[in-house]
């Protein structure tokens, strides 16, 4: 499948099933087992973000890019600290949900701009970029070509995660494809943290902080990484 198929798959998905399924992951109203614990998880991740943005103390002003910004669930945060937050997203429904729920927790005007895009068309430039759990719709060229764009438009930091691939998630993976439940219908993707660190590295940006976090059903590793 091309990066093209790739992307119009995932686009679609995330206009249809997969808006109302990870509407209700990424939300409070009542969830199953396996989706209550990617929730958490995700919120794990979301929070450690956050204690890395708040622990540096310059995140008024700041502008960061929130590319697939999902339903806001960083996006909204990040505008409560008083960063200056670009969200956009490949799916109209993500954002749409996105815009209205900043709406609800900063009110009208806040500081926050969406737009329904796909990141690789997004320009500009920020002082912060993230992009979180949005790899792992992507294959390995992809990926690459992904996170180039986005070193592109960061003039200092860029803030990835990804599902890592190891041998035990490999395992993990091969027997969920085994049984696909109904609402699976993307692949999800994993990546070797050796060829993410590369990729960073070949445009000009170096690890500073690491972090994991692994649930029953959830895992994700995050990189925070800074230009020279
Ligand atoms: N980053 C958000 C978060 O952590 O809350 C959302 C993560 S969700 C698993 C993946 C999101 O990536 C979806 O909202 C999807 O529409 C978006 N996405 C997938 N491919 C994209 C692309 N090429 N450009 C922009 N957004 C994309």
């Amino acid at each position: 499948m091309n990066a093209v198929d790739d992307k119009t798959v995932v686009k679609d998905y995330f206009n249809a099933t997969g808006f109302d399924r990870w509407r209700r992951i990424y939300g409070t109203e009542q969830v199953n087992k396996v989706q209550l614990d990617i929730r958490k998880g995700h919120q794990q991740t979301v929070d450690t973000v956050m204690d890395w943005l708040k622990a540096d103390g310059n995140l008024r002003g700041l502008s960061v890019c929130d590319a697939g910004c999902g339903v806001g669930s960083l996006s909204i945060p990040l505008a409560q600290e008083g960063a200056m937050v670009y969200g956009s997203d490949i799916s109209e429904k993500m954002v749409a949900e996105a815009y209205d729920r900043a709406k609800v927790f900063l009110g009208p005007n806040n500081n926050i701009s969406f737009s329904a895009q796909d990141l690789e068309s997004i320009a500009g430039k920020y002082h912060t970029v993230i992009c979180l759990d949005v790899l792992i719709h992507y294959p390995q060229e992809d990926a690459a070509r992904m996170i180039s764009h986005l070193c592109s438009m960061a003039e200092s930091r860029l803030i990835l995660s990804f599902a890592p691939k190891t041998l035990a998630l490999s395992v993990l993976k091969k027997i969920g494809e085994l049984f696909p439940g109904p609402s699976k219908t993307t692949r999800a993707y994993q990546h070797r943290e050796t060829d993410v660190v590369r990729i960073l590295q070949d445009n000009g940006f170096s690890i500073q902080r690491q972090g994991m976090t692994s649930t029953r059903f959830y895992y994700s590793r995050l990189l925070e990484a800074t230009r020279g």
